[in-house]
This record gives C-alpha cells, sequence and structure tokens, in this order.
C-alpha cells in the first residue's frame, strides 16, 4: 500500500521546502497518537520537533477529539462579519484572561503567517488613524522568521531566506539580535552590543517608524537562536518609551516554548500587539490570532467607516479551530501542562554536559522544553550537507528530527514520557557519532 500512496504523492503532491527532482520520498503517516507517528505498517516514529512545532499536548488527544467532535455536529463554520458564535468569544475571553496587560482584543485569522501580515497592517493603519502618515517604516531583527507571504517575508529578511524575491519586498531595517545562551562566554558584550545598535537605530528612525517585530526570547528558523529577558526588557521599554508599537510574534514561542504560556509572561512585559499560532490549536486545525491592546483597538474607532480594519479571511474565528483552541489552552490547566515542560526542561538539561563534551557539538543550550546545538565549526549552511545526512539518518532510525541548517534541536510534545525522552536522547547521540565517522 505504502508504494501506493508514494506513487500517487509522486504524480500530485507539491511538497513545502522540496526540491522534488532530488528529495527522498517522504514518510507516509496513516495514525498519530501522544508522542508518535506510526506508519501503515506500524512503524513508531518519535515526534521531536512536535509537527512542525504545532503538537502541544500529543497527537489525538482524547478530550480534543472529543471537543472537536462536539463542535462538528453543532456548528461547523459560519462568516464571521456580521455573525458571532460560542467557541470564538469563549476562546477570545480565555486568551485575553491568560495574556498581560490589556492585550484584550482578539483578531483571528488562518495561520502564523496571516497573523503577522494582519499585525503589519494594523500598526501601519494605526497611525494613519491617528494623523501620523509618515509611520511606514518596520524594524525587524537578523535572524528572524516571520512566515512565508509577502508581507511576512519582508520582515523577515534578516533570515536570509528570501532573497530570490527581494525585489517584491517592502524594505526595513534591520537591528542585530544577541544570539546568545547561558553557557555563551560574551553574553554580556553580545546583548550589550545589540542594545546599542537597537537604540542607535532607533533613535535615527524614531519619527518613521510605525512598529518593530521580535520573535520574543527565541527566534525558531532562523536556527533556534536565543536572547535573555533582561534584553527583551530593554528593547521593549525604549521602543514604547518613544511612542513605536512593539509586535511580538509568538508564532513559536507560544503555548509553552519557551517555559512559560507565552514568552512575554518570562519577560514582563506587555507588547502593543501580539501573534499567535502554531501551537495555538494544539496541532489541530489551522489557525492564528493577532491580538492588539485596548488602546490600540480603539484608534479604530470613528463614526467614520475609513478608520475601520479592512480585512479578513472566509475561515475567520472558524468554529472547529476556536473549540480546539479553547480545550488545549483548559488542558494546560488541568494537566498542569508548564509542571510537564518543567521536567522536560530538566531531563534536557541533564544532557548538556554530554553535549558539551561532544566533539561534533558546539553553542548546547537549553530554553524551557526546547534543547539545541549547532553542528561544529566548518559544517553548515542551510541546506548543509551534514543537516541532511542527520534528518535522513534520524528519520530511519524512529525520530522526527529536523535540523534548521547546522542547528540540531528538540522540541517535543508535551506528553512524551521518560522513557521516550531518554530514547530520544540515546538516538540523538548516535546520529551524531554517525556523522563523526562518515567524516573522518
Ligand atoms: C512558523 C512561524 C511563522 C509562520 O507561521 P505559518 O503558520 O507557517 O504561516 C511566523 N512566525 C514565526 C515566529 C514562526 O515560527
Amino acid at each position: 500500500m505504502t508504494e501506493n500512496w508514494l506513487k500517487k504523492d509522486r504524480r500530485y503532491t507539491w511538497h513545502p521546502f522540496t526540491q522534488h527532482e532530488t528529495e527522498r520520498d517522504p514518510v507516509v503517516i496513516t495514525r498519530a497518537r501522544g508522542a508518535c507517528l506510526y506508519d501503515e505498517s506500524g512503524g513508531e516514529m518519535l515526534d521531536m520537533i512536535s509537527s512542525w512545532w504545532t503538537c502541544v499536548h500529543g497527537h489525538a488527544h482524547p478530550e480534543i477529539n472529543r471537543a472537536l467532535a462536539e463542535q462538528a455536529s453543532r456548528l461547523q463554520h459560519v462568516m464571521f462579519a456580521g455573525f458571532t458564535h460560542p467557541p470564538a468569544v469563549n476562546l477570545a475571553e480565555a486568551l485575553s484572561a491568560r495574556l498581560p496587560g490589556d492585550l484584550n482584543r482578539i483578531f483571528f485569522s488562518d495561520n502564523g503567517s496571516t497573523s503577522v501580515e494582519v499585525a503589519l497592517k494594523l500598526a501601519y493603519q494605526y497611525w494613519k488613524n491617528k494623523g501620523e502618515k509618515q509611520r511606514t517604516r518596520f524594524i525587524a531583527f537578523e535572524g528572524a522568521y516571520h512566515g512565508d507571504t509577502l508581507g511576512a517575508m519582508s520582515l523577515g529578511q534578516g533570515c536570509g531566506f528570501f532573497k530570490l524575491y527581494e525585489d517584491l519586498l517592502l524594505s526595513i531595517e534591520t537591528a542585530p539580535f544577541p544570539d546568545t545562551w547561558e553557557d555563551d562566554e560574551e553574553r554580556t558584550h553580545k546583548t550589550a552590543a545589540a542594545l546599542e545598535a537597537f537604540k542607535t537605530l532607533i533613535d535615527k528612525y524614531q519619527h518613521e517608524v510605525a512598529a518593530i517585530i521580535v520573535e520574543p526570547l527565541m527566534q525558531g528558523a532562523g536556527g533556534i537562536r536565543f536572547c535573555t529577558p533582561d534584553f527583551m526588557r530593554e528593547i521593549t521599554a525604549y521602543a514604547q518609551g518613544k511612542g513605536l508599537l512593539v509586535v511580538y510574534d509568538e508564532v513559536a514561542t507560544g503555548f509553552g516554548r519557551t517555559g512559560a504560556l507565552f514568552a512575554c509572561d518570562k519577560i514582563g512585559v506587555t507588547p502593543d500587539l501580539i501573534c499567535l499560532s502554531k501551537g495555538l490549536t494544539a496541532g489541530y486545525m489551522p489557525m492564528g490570532v493577532t491580538v492588539a491592546t485596548d488602546r490600540l483597538f480603539a484608534a479604530f474607532l470613528d463614526e467614520s467607516f475609513d478608520k475601520a480594519f479592512v480585512h479578513g479571511h472566509s475561515f475567520t474565528a472558524n468554529p472547529l479551530a476556536c473549540a480546539v483552541a479553547l480545550k488545549s489552552l483548559e488542558l494546560f490547566k488541568a494537566e498542569n501542562t508548564l509542571g510537564k515542560i518543567a521536567a522536560i526542561e530538566a531531563a534536557h538539561r541533564a544532557q548538556l554536559p554530554a553535549l558539551q563534551d561532544h566533539p561534533g557539538v558546539h553553542r548546547a543550550r537549553v530554553m524551557g522544553p526546547v534543547l539545541a546545538f549547532n553542528l561544529a565549526e566548518g559544517r553548515g549552511g542551510y541546506k548543509s550537507a551534514d543537516g541532511e545526512i542527520l534528518r535522513d539518518w534520524y528519520l530511519s532510525n524512529g525520530l522526527n528530527i529536523r535540523p534548521l541548517g547546522n542547528a540540531v534541536y528538540l522540541m517535543p510534545p508535551y506528553c512524551i514520557t521518560e522513557e521516550q525522552l531518554q530514547r530520544a536522547y540515546s538516538g540523538l547521540f548516535q546520529g551524531l557519532n554517525q556523522l563523526e565517522r562518515l567524516a573522518a
């Protein structure tokens, strides 16, 4: 049967980030449960990157399944202009209760990129609505990734993935990112230098900037790069002190990925806009939200329609997605998910000494449920041969681990057991040793 699926897949589908001429066949998955994916013959694979960081409580969680089925039997969808429904209202209320400060207005869209597009347009229009027409610039960070649509690619030019489309993109200003971790000897110096450069950039453009956008504490697709809460606090305060809007793109960091429910909890600040997706629906349904403060929302109120935010998607606030997201938020409390995350973090930390001693590894680092390191100098670059060799080795050995260039990382679903984690670590090292042997 598998051959049959692959034959048709080869004939009819077009996969993301894939060179179909050269890439190996995809893995046919027919079932998933907890931290595991299964192929047709029952072969098990540990999903160590949570299916692109979306899966939170585990695959096929019985309570989320039930919430989804129940919602489907009641109302699967209704347009969200001129209509509303209980799942959207309940989810908006629950998110607003868990987010800091007056981040209370939830704008729904379909994925992480659209949540960023919405933030970009909201920030831009906010200033127009207030009569400050010259504020058209955005500041983002080196190494940042904000999605693959045009606006999101513009903001993510710092990650270097989008050179091909340069002519189509908005021009933005790019600030350096500290890219520092706990054992980094240059942590203080890098942080101070990045902060200085940021302030200089803000001072230069303060009257033209609409917003700054940042992946707080952890850059994802750009290579799982960290910065300190202090750095985040200082840049946020500095930009807000100059009256600029600060957007936290928590599409990746939200829902526990830095150890707290949201990175902004760990930092202790309230941004003006926050983007959420990926873990929002626990790996079930595509949905994104952009959350605005009450103050930002107020700038869109007027007798005239001109100041309204004229943006929407067919599936805005899809009831199935909202019901799933709401159940997922409830599970964070009911299952003490932050406690599980703390246990994963402790297990990761116990691996740090062995990683630091490994000749093929440098910059071993942990944040919350994320363990990351880079392949030692001289290897790497995005689509690096080593990263791909490793990925294929891990796939053949029951582990879904997909390096980003030369950054290798684990980001498991929070339901992962101690035994499964140990199995993943042991496979992780075996793969590295295999690579060493190939290189020798
Ligand atoms: C993945 C990601 C996005 C884009 O989300 P999609 O759902 O893939 O469009 C945006 N920002 C960050 C930080 C991400 O990690």
